[in-house]
């Protein structure tokens, strides 16, 4: 029994967890495609965010053999701003994430972060200046607090509180059983959406990271969900480069910039106001979603 609780063992465990959940589906993609592994330079330096501003850069890239999931993309993601982008399934937004965190180096064109090219950052500073969250959050089996850990290894006990408490998760964790050490999981406590949002996005806070990407993490909630976890989601954009994938056109009528993407390039820019002016596919999607 004593075994079980071996501290270094919760560890070992929790960074298996960790890799598994930080790479994600799309890096398991990745080890199934052709592509050589991305390898960090040999004179890589730590990326330096300052403003946080993203550029990809006539970008072109394609999985494997197939046709190029990006092609001619340009697009630029102002520092401390919230950038949506929207448009159709298939349409390349996820590969643009995917780009960002330098799961994949394009095959043409540049992502520049401040103005430096992320093949000759490290990938541990890469890593430590973004935060993802996505439509389902990822809990493995642990306490609460380990899930929350998860965001920043070394965090304390109170940081991990703070973060909760700002990701409006506190109230509910004190409500379970045994608090921060629950165990969630297989045979642990279960957590609504909207709570299994909230643990995410107290581990974005907790890694503190100035760039922001977001699958739309609202998409999959019911409205009062919705609500909680949008307060917590606009504390956590507050002074960051947020980039958000938006499945609802609903939610990036706030955004400063929207680019629709369609066929791996962005076809449309400018704010909601301007992109409805305008009657593109912005347009026409935002009436598809509004008529029922
Ligand atoms: P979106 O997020 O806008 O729905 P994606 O970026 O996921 O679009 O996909 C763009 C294109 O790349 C699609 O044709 C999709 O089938 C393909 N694709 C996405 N991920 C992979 C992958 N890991 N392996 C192979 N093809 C992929
Ligand atoms: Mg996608």
């Amino acid at each position: 029994l004593l075994m079980a609780y071996d501290p270094a063992k919760r560890l070992a465990r929790l960074n298996i967890q960790l890799q598994a959940s930080l790479v994600g589906v799309e890096m398991l993609y990745a080890l199934l495609d052709r592509k050589p592994a991305i390898e960090e330079a040999e004179d890589a330096v730590p990326l330096k965010v300052g403003a946080g501003r993203v550029r990809l850069r006539n970008i072109r890239f394609r999985y494997g053999r197939k046709a190029p999931a990006l092609d001619g993309l340009e697009l630029i993601a102002e520092g401390g701003k919230v950038t949506a982008l929207v448009g159709p399934s298939g349409a390349g937004k996820s590969t643009v994430f995917a780009l960002i965190e330098r799961f994949y180096d394009p095959d043409h064109g540049n992502v520049l972060i401040d103005g430096q090219n992320l093949r000759g950052v490290t990938f541990e500073s890469l890593r430590r200046n973004i935060a993802y969250v996505a439509q389902d959050a990822f809990l493995f089996e642990g306490t609460v607090a380990e899930n929350i850990r998860m965001g920043r290894l070394d965090a304390t006990e109170e940081e991990i509180r703070a973060a909760a408490k700002a990701a409006n998760a506190h109230a509910f964790i004190m409500a379970m059983p045994r608090g921060y050490e629950t165990e969630l999981g297989e045979n642990g406590a279960t957590l609504s959406g909207g709570e299994r949002q909230r643990i995410a996005i107290a581990r974005a806070m907790l890694r503190g990271a100035p760039i922001l990407l977001l699958d739309e993490p609202t998409s999959a909630l019911d409205a009062e969900a919705e609500a909680a976890v949008g307060e917590a989601l606009a504390r956590l954009m507050k002074g960051r480069t947020t980039i958000v994938i938006a499945h609802r056109l609903a939610t990036v009528r706030h955004a400063d910039m929207i680019h629709v993407i369609e066929g791996g390039k962005v076809v449309e820019s400018g704010s909601h106001g301007e992109l409805r002016e305008a009657g593109g596919l912005y347009s026409r999607l935002y009436d598809l979603q509004f008529r029922d």
